[in-house]
């Protein structure tokens, strides 16, 4: 958020009684104060919810350096607090967020229906990036907080925004549609409902058309035309160049698709140019997974909650499923009370799905086996027994996968956070495809939890991020002068280390009409890698004070030892280190971030944290002996073959092994080009199948290895776990002589990363 508004202003848009006036200027807002990173400059929101009160929270906000406070309860709160009350907490931010939307001009594309969402704004975005400097809500707020929220994103840096919206009472759509006031509209539809429910169902459609009431052009499909008519609306259903367009992505949403072309044709862009775009459209984050399957089946795994409004959302989905005409619904149960069970029911009656299966022991019927191309939604509980059954119905088109546990690397983020100053920014390291663990789905999960930087080793890697919509700032470490343009027009931040690369960047930039444009420095306290020296800093300066182009915005460098925390070692780099603070605060004034720690760092040396960290390896929980930190990563794969060998037989390549008995080897479909180094052939690896430990026979050949299964009866696709809850990534890194950082980075790009979340 870049608001500016000062106190005054804020007083009198939300025509508030205020205390003492609070000098500085109000850039964001806040209503969560798990969520507050930078206190300055933040009004703080105290709403009510169903479950809580933010008045409860003001303290703590205050503790965390919140001095501006909008409330609508009487709050004790210390003298320096400025403290503004209102009639209404929610109406007085929504307000807000209408006054801040009215200075702008520019198109407001507002997104509703009961499905499809968040899949349609970040279709739109991908669609009209090229063209547009896009605002949009931030991951799925649509809430009617979340809505005002979006609003405040917008800027004069921007000339379109796109905003979700979704209702969950019948009258706040007139309230969104005051706020949002949109230009274009895109309706996503509704599910369809039984014919004895059509009365709700056109209920339902007239209450969220509210939405469009003062747009210009609304695009939707056609069977919601009399709807429409009859609100006078305008409405554009796909044309024959949309839907051509639409077929060349793969996703099952066509329909949603086709809006939003329609929507990005009308916006003015080319077909031709969109084309690339569809071959690798976003695939959009939400609990709900859509999966092939075996038989031609289309999954949708949704197994997070069973309330019916989650029911609601899921089923919708699952009717949307336009290609797929038999749709299925497997719905578990076991968990829910007798009340629970007749309340899904009695809702399930409502809908045309043609077989739903409720579950009422942890056993699915047999018949669900022979389900041929239909879409089937498996419906539970977050602790269900039928999450692990979903993948026998995955079509498995890898045997060899790595399993990444967003909720896992979520609570790490949260730990170390805890270990932080509630002023310390947060910056997380996403180089080298977040160590192994996939670029754009990290940054992604990073960005949602409102990390404050994200940094990179080359240019490249910030491109592929901005490229998938990553809005954070991202610091390039490595920034080569053949990348500099790349890095101005993705807006990156280079870690600038040299004076022969800085004069080359200014050069850059003056070409590009860029100033003020931000830069890191990295300066050397002892690593002997990469940094400006104390020598070399009178002319560093010199070339800042005359470039306006550049801003500095940060200064560090690195510890060499911080994993040893009683290496003297650091403490010499931390005191060089303040020594540049000194110099560089009084040249180039405060404002500038410091940073020095990684994830080590700051475990070991919280002294030395100060106005910004950067953290890697700790996401993963790959630090030793640290019992707060979870294991994030799980990498598997299936026996390809058995064979039983002889005495005197011998197994791989050289010959290397040779049976003194008759033995069962079993043959993995993973080798040296996947990670598993070399070393670790001949009994040096060890895996685990059924939680018995195995070793590795003969050699690692570069696509398979071999494995003795003499003692464990089993057969061709048993799982065995490379990484997991038996093998430590920090037992295979040894095993394998190397560190955890080696072996992640090298896990190969052709292993499928599963994302998980729960
Ligand atoms: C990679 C990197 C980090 C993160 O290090 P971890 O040990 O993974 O936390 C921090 N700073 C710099 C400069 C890096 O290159």
């Amino acid at each position: 958020m870049n608001l500016n508004y000062t106190y005054a202003d804020l007083a009198d848009l939300l025509d508030a009684e205020q205390t003492q006036p609070y000098k500085g200027e109000i850039k964001a807002v806040a209503y969560d104060t798990r969520k507050i990173y930078h206190a300055e400059a933040l009004a703080f929101f105290a709403l009510h919810s169903e479950k809580d009160n933010g008045h409860k929270y003001v303290l703590d906000a205050y503790e965390k350096g919140v001095r501006c406070f909008v409330v609508d309860e009487r709050v004790e709160l210390p003298d320096d607090a400025c403290v503004l009350t209102v009639e209404d907490t929610l109406e007085a931010l929504q307000q807000l967020a209408k006054k801040h939307r009215e200075q702008f001009a520019y198109p407001v594309v507002a997104i509703t229906g009961s499905y499809g969402k968040t899949m349609a704004k970040e279709w739109l975005y991908s669609l009209l990036k090229d063209d547009y400097q896009i605002v949009r809500s931030p991951k799925s707020y649509n809430s009617q907080i979340g809505v005002a929220l979006s609003l405040l994103e917008m800027s004069h840096e921007h000339n379109l925004a796109i905003i979700e919206v979704g209702i969950s009472e019948p009258d706040e759509m007139e309230i969104l549609e005051d706020i949002v006031d949109p230009t274009l509209g895109i309706f996503t539809g509704i599910g369809a409902a039984h014919q004895e429910n059509f009365e709700s169902e056109k209920q339902h459609v007239k209450e969220k058309l509210k939405l469009f009431k003062h747009s210009n052009f609304v695009f939707a499909q056609e069977e919601y035309a009399s709807p429409f008519r009859r609100a006078k609306i305008n409405v554009e259903y796909p044309s024959t160049p949309a839907k051509e367009l639409a077929k060349l992505a793969a996703t099952p949403f066509k329909s949603t698709l086709e809006n939003c072309l329609e929507c990005a044709l009308f916006l003015g862009r080319q077909p031709e140019d969109m084309e690339p775009i569809l071959k690798q459209l976003p695939t959009v984050a939400s609990r709900m997974e859509i999966l092939i399957g075996k038989k031609d089946n289309v999954l949708i795994n949704d197994t997070y909650s069973l309330d019916l409004h989650a029911l609601e959302q899921a089923v919708n989905y699952l009717l949307s499923l336009k290609e797929k005409s038999q749709k299925i619904a497997v719905i578990d149960l076991t968990l829910s009370s007798e009340e629970e069970q007749r309340k899904i029911e009695q809702f399930i009656a409502n809908y045309p799905i043609d077989k739903v299966y409720y579950i009422r022991e942890e056993i699915l019927p047999e018949t669900l086996d022979l389900v041929e191309n239909a879409a089937i939604l498996f419906k539970a509980k977050r602790k269900s027994f039928i999450k692990k059954e979903i993948e026998n119905f995955k079509e498995k088109k890898h045997d060899t996968w790595l399993e990444i546990d967003q909720s896992a690397i979520l609570e790490n983020i949260n730990h170390f956070r805890s270990k932080l100053h509630p002023n310390t920014k947060l910056l997380c390291m996403v180089k080298a495809s977040s160590y192994g663990s996939g670029d754009v789905k990290m940054a992604h999960l990073m960005e949602s939890a409102g990390v404050d930087y994200l940094g990179v080793a080359y240019a490249d890697e910030g491109v592929d991020l901005r490229k998938a919509g990553i809005q954070s700032p991202i610091m390039v470490m490595n920034a080569s002068e053949s990348a500099f343009q790349e890095i101005i027009k993705n807006e990156l931040e280079p870690a600038i280390f040299d004076i022969p690369q800085l004069e080359a960047f200014i050069g850059s930039l003056i070409r590009f009409k860029k100033t003020n444009f931000p830069i890191h420095i990295k300066v050397e306290t002892g690593m002997n890698r990469l940094g400006f020296s104390e020598d070399d800093l009178d002319d560093l300066f010199e070339l800042l004070q005359a470039q306006p182009e550049v801003n500095v915005k940060s200064v560090y460098s690195h510890l060499a030892s911080s994993d040893h925390p009683s290496s003297t070692f650091n403490h010499k780099q931390a005191k060089r280190f303040a020594q540049y603070k000194e110099v560089f605060t009084e040249k180039l004034g405060g404002g500038l971030d410091f940073h020095l720690l990684n994830s080590s760092g700051i475990l070991n040396f919280p002294e030395y944290q100060y106005s910004m960290v950067r953290l890697g390896i700790g996401m993963y929980g790959y630090i030793e002996k640290q019992p707060g930190l979870k294991a994030s990563l799980a990498w598997y794969t299936r026996i390809s073959q058995i064979k039983i060998i002889q005495k005197g037989d011998t197994v791989g390549y050289g010959q290397n092994f040779t049976a003194e008995k008759e033995m069962h080897i079993a043959t993995l479909p993973i080798g040296y080009s996947d990670g598993i180094h070399r070393v670790l052939g001949n009994g040096k690896g060890e895996f685990f199948l059924q939680g018995k430990k195995v070793h590795t026979v003969g050699n690692i050949c570069m696509d398979m290895c071999m494995i003795d299964v003499s003692d464990i009866p089993c057969q061709k696709g048993d799982l065995v776990e490379i990484i997991g809850a038996n093998n430590t990534i920090f037992d295979l890194a040894k095993a394998s002589g190397t560190i955890v950082y080696e072996l992640m980075t090298s896990i190969s790009k052709r292993v499928e990363r599963i994302y998980l979340q729960n």
